[in-house]
């Protein structure tokens, strides 16, 4: 029996929420709160049974977080608002003595710029407040990260080559929309490239390096190297890496129109003056395009996400491959949601399942891979994440 605060009401919000409400046992009482109230009240009258209480915050206030914490007395808050709220949710746990859990790293609002070292500077004060933080449990961020700790664990004696391959090779039917909040996804895949090589990290331009890889069940698709948070806590995690990389598909039309809006000044992040109101572009350009939310009801096709790893077992090079493949279409009769909000929040949801079973209980901060990966794989193929394993088999990479 446990009690969740969710925090954001979003495509992943929307899924999180479903999942725990079918779980009464384990996820007892539920409240989902977020800036925009009238959000959380739809979600929880579709979800109906009076299983999701709702109310509005505004996470950034921390006082406002705390004052709601103490009222609620969740077990866990479940961050799936925006990356720029992780540090003030992370406050008021700590004032309030409440574990945390989230599914994308700290980004500060002025600067397009991602890393856990501001995650990490907690880990100390946590750890003497006894409370835990699971970083990073959506699906890349999450699952990728705990694929590898269940490869590192089960299939190898030491991991040397790894690659996170991430394709959507689904359609939406718009010429351009991201599949999770669009300013978060346009500053993320816009920034240099970035991969870890011999002990240090090697930089390239963005989308310089592609190459066409084959997924199961789909075909080639055009993958582009980008940096991904998820290679800065396994380099930590797992020393035996020479070298990690991120890959993502990317479709031309998507590319093109990435191109225009950075080209005509649409994806900047400072404030410009416009008839005397100071608006921030990505802002603006996240107000006109389509809501990821909205795009469930005609997302045909999968997404295919998974990891490709070269190591060495019983003194012999081996290959391997590990992935999950999600259906839009399935996702959304499900929750009503496309397959990139229903992958980041049915692992969110098995992380809080995780805490609340007390496996993944442990004092301080930590990034998913550094607990047992045993229970949480066997809840993937049970909530709705099937995985496959392929062996000794061409990575192409
Ligand atoms: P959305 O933009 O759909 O939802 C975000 C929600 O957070 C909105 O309901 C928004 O409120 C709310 N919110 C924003 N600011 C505040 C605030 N200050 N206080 C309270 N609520 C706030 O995003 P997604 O659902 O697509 O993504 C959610 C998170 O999941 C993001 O952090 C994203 O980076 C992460 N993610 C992780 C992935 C992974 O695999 N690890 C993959 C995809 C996403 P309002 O409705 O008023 O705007």
């Amino acid at each position: 029996m446990g009690k969740i605060l969710l925090v954001g009401a979003g495509g992943v919000g929307t899924v999180v929420a479903h999942k725990m409400a079918e779980m009464p046992d384990l996820f007892s009482d539920i409240m989902l709160a977020s800036r925009t109230k009238s959000k959380c009240d739809a979600i929880a009258a579709k979800i109906g049974g009076d299983r999701i209480k709702s109310a509005q915050v505004d996470a950034d206030n921390v006082p406002e977080m705390v004052d709601l914490i103490k009222s609620f007395k969740p077990d866990l808050v479940v961050n799936v608002a925006l990356p720029y709220q992780d540090l003030h949710i992370m406050d008021a746990c700590l004032e309030t003595g409440v574990s945390y859990l989230d599914t994308a790293n700290y980004e500060p609002p002025d600067e397009a710029k991602f890393e856990y070292s501001w995650q990490w500077a907690y880990h100390d004060r946590y750890r003497d407040a006894g409370i835990t933080a699971i970083l990073g449990c959506g699906f890349d961020p999450g699952v990728t990260s705990i694929f590898t700790a269940w490869a590192a664990k089960h299939h190898f004696d030491e991991i040397h080559y790894l690659d996170i391959v991430d394709c959507n090779a689904g359609d939406h039917g718009k010429p351009f929309a991201t599949n999770f909040n669009p300013e978060i996804n346009i500053r993320e895949v816009t920034q240099k490239g970035k991969y870890w090589e011999n002990g240090q990290w090697v930089y390239t331009e963005p989308h310089e390096i592609h190459k066409p890889l084959n997924y199961p069940g789909i075909g080639p698709r055009e993958s582009y190297l980008i940096y991904h948070e998820e290679l800065e806590s396994l380099v930590k995690n797992f020393p035996t890496l020479k070298r990690a990389r991120f890959w993502m598909t990317f479709g031309q039309e998507y590319l093109t129109h990435l191109m225009v809006i950075q080209n005509i000044g649409m994806a900047g992040i400072e404030p410009v003056l416009y008839e005397g109101v100071e608006i921030v572009p990505i802002k603006f350009l996240k107000a006109v395009l389509p809501d990821p939310g909205d795009l469930g009801a005609n997302y045909k096709g999968w997404t295919s996400i998974g990891c490709r790893i070269k190591g060495i077992k019983d003194g012999k090079e081996k290959t391997y491959y590990i992935y999950n493949n999600c259906s839009h279409e399935k996702a959304y009769q499900e929750t009503g949601t496309q397959a990139v909000s229903y992958t980041t929040g049915v692992p969110a949801t098995i992380g809080a399942m995780m805490y609340l079973k007390g496996l993944w209980k442990r004092p301080g901060v930590f990034n998913v891979e550094e607990f047992d990966p045993d229970p949480f794989m066997e809840q993937l193929n049970i909530r709705g994440l099937p995985w496959t394993e392929l062996h000794d088999v061409d990575l192409e990479l």
